[in-house]
């Protein structure tokens, strides 16, 4: 299958599952996952229109930023026409790392420690940025799986909110890989349960808006529960 056609597929799937849930297309932003792909695949799906891509690694997505980005001063002659990319770091984030990706990516994922936050706050301060931030949270509990334990959010928003270079946007989660996507749903929707408790609550002087939720297999299931983000990968693009 072609880029176009894999487009098509998802923005079909992704229709539907609005559908089915009463909500607007343009109320789920869909993010392309590029990590598997390189430069030049990347600048196809940037060609195709979709110009939120997700990286995860910041040794791979500096050189893609730089060869695509027109922010960039290394930006490759055959990439001038594409559109600008938002770029939005999904993996997990060392702390010596941060520096490599602030001034590049926009949105940050994987904020999951008090230790990183302050990372990012540091760095973003010293270059007058604002950054966009998710809470990653493990929802499921499962021991593989990044993220900060439900229980620990409030502490780590009490925090982050002291923190003026960063905005924390909403919340991003990782379902346990399941081939029956239904078996995300609960994790999804005890997402979305956070949210609404911390907005209940007050914790940041402004409301959270934003579920980073969904993948290849399951984003279907997310949009029914509220996801305002999904990051495809695999069925987006393949996998090299
Ligand atoms: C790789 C990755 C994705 C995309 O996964 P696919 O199953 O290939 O769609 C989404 N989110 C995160 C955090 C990832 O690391």
């Amino acid at each position: 299958m072609s880029i176009e056609q894999r487009i098509d597929a998802i923005e079909q799937r992704l229709h539907r599952a609005c559908q089915r849930s009463g909500r607007a297309r343009e109320d789920v932003q869909l993010i392309a996952v590029t990590k598997y792909v390189d430069i030049a695949t990347t600048a196809q799906v940037l060609k195709h229109g979709i110009i939120h891509l997700g990286e995860s690694r910041a040794q791979t997505a500096v050189p893609k930023w730089r060869a695509l980005s027109a922010q960039s001063d290394e930006q490759h002659p055959s990439f001038r026409e594409l559109p600008e990319a938002s770029w939005h770091f999904i993996g997990s984030l060392q702390t010596n790392k941060v520096k490599d990706i602030i001034g590049k990516f926009q949105y940050i994922h994987s904020v999951d420690r008090l230790t990183l936050a302050q990372a990012i706050q540091d760095r973003a301060a010293k270059q007058s940025l604002q950054v966009k931030c998710f809470v990653q949270v493990n929802i499921s509990g499962e021991d593989s799986k990044q993220g900060i334990e439900p229980s620990e959010v409030v502490h780590l928003l009490e925090h982050i909110r002291t923190m003026p270079n960063i905005e924390v946007i909403g919340l991003m989660t990782m379902a346990p890989f399941d081939d029956d996507a239904e078996q995300a749903r609960p994790h999804f929707r005890q997402l979305k349960q956070l949210l609404d408790d911390l907005n209940r609550q007050a914790i940041l002087p402004y409301p959270l808006t934003e579920l980073s939720m969904g993948m290849s297999n399951d984003f279907e299931v997310a949009v029914e529960e509220g996801a305002t983000w999904i990051r495809v990968g695999s069925d987006l693009v393949g996998k090299s």
